[in-house]
């Protein structure tokens, strides 16, 4: 049988999440997707209206199929950490089974097993505040979305990850170098992503033969980037300055997420793998 993905952090058709999803569908994967709880509802609905019927098309020219679409919300690692005013928020009331813990049960009950987790999420509630101005609740709230809610993904998933499957995160250089704007943490919880990376690599290496990989992707004009202010800039920026000029493609950085949890990659695992046209290799903008 084709292998079988979990891509955390699909709500539409804009994102690095739903390229991966394409990439790997069109290499014969079966695709289930987990959609934040707040923005179910509208993924859904477009989804069966047919509204990304063109973007779901594959290059053989069939659409790509979402088996199953599982609401989520990566900040809650089971039922008894989700606070009364989110329970009875409206939004999350109407579904059930969205904790990180309850997503895993609800996938192993239904399919039993998966080869492929994909982590495609972020979010930072003061990323447009220098991190000199972060509360400490925006810097802990950026960093249990953006980096935490990957272990806990791996921890709760892993039981149903097939022995030889990998593991996608996704990255910014905000990590590493100073990229003024992306605050409220959200830089620090690139950091802390790309750390764990390594870390939980050989945790999960040693224990089940999982491979655990990032990748630092260029800027994208995706609905989590403009919500930081300055996406079109950045784009700008990396088109004048990176070695290959040329936009850069969602699809780029599905192609190589599929690389990566293919076998061609078998051997790769604790990498950060740049996917930004060159961008990072400059020392001097020119
Ligand atoms: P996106 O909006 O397509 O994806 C972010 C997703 O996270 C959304 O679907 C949102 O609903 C979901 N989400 C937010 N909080 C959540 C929670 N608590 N539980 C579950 N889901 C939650 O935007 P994107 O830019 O494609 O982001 C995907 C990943 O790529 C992120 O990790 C982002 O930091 C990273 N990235 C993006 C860029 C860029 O320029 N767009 C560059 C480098 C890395």
């Amino acid at each position: 049988r084709g292998k079988r993905a979990f891509i955390a952090g699909v709500a539409d058709d804009n994102g690095y999440g739903w390229a991966i999803a394409k990439a790997l569908a069109a290499a014969g994967a079966q695709i289930l997707v987990g959609t934040w709880v707040p923005a179910l509802n509208i993924f859904e609905t477009s989804l069966k209206r047919g509204k990304f019927d063109e973007s779901r098309r594959l290059p053989d020219g069939s659409l790509m199929e979402i088996v199953k679409v599982y609401p989520l919300d990566a900040v809650y690692d089971s039922i008894e950490d989700v606070p009364e005013d989110v329970k009875a928020n409206k939004r999350y009331s109407g579904s059930s089974n969205w904790t990180v813990q309850e997503v895993a049960e609800s996938v192993k009950n239904d399919f039993g097993s998966i080869d492929i987790l994909v982590h495609s999420l972020a979010n930072g509630p003061e990323v447009t505040k220098p991190l000199l101005e972060t509360s400490r609740k925006g810097y802990l709230a950026a960093l249990s979305a953006s980096s935490y809610s990957f272990i806990s993904l791996l921890k709760h998933f892993l039981p149903i990850i097939n022995s030889g499957g990998a593991t996608i995160s996704l990255t910014y250089i905000a990590s590493e170098r100073i990229i003024p704007g992306y605050g409220g943490g959200m830089s620090s919880a690139k950091a802390a992503l790309e750390s764990d990376t390594r870390v939980l690599a050989f945790e999960v290496g040693r224990k089940k033969q999982v491979r655990v990989n990032a990748i630092s992707a260029g800027p994208l004009g995706s609905r989590a980037a403009k919500a930081i202010g300055f996406i079109e800039k950045m784009i700008e920026y990396s088109y004048a300055n990176a070695p290959l000029q040329k936009e850069l493609l969602a699809e780029e950085v599905g192609n190589t997420a599929a690389f990566l949890v293919s076998p061609l990659a078998s051997a790769v695992t604790g990498s950060v793998v740049y996917v930004d046209n060159g961008l990072n290799a400059m020392g001097l903008a020119m």
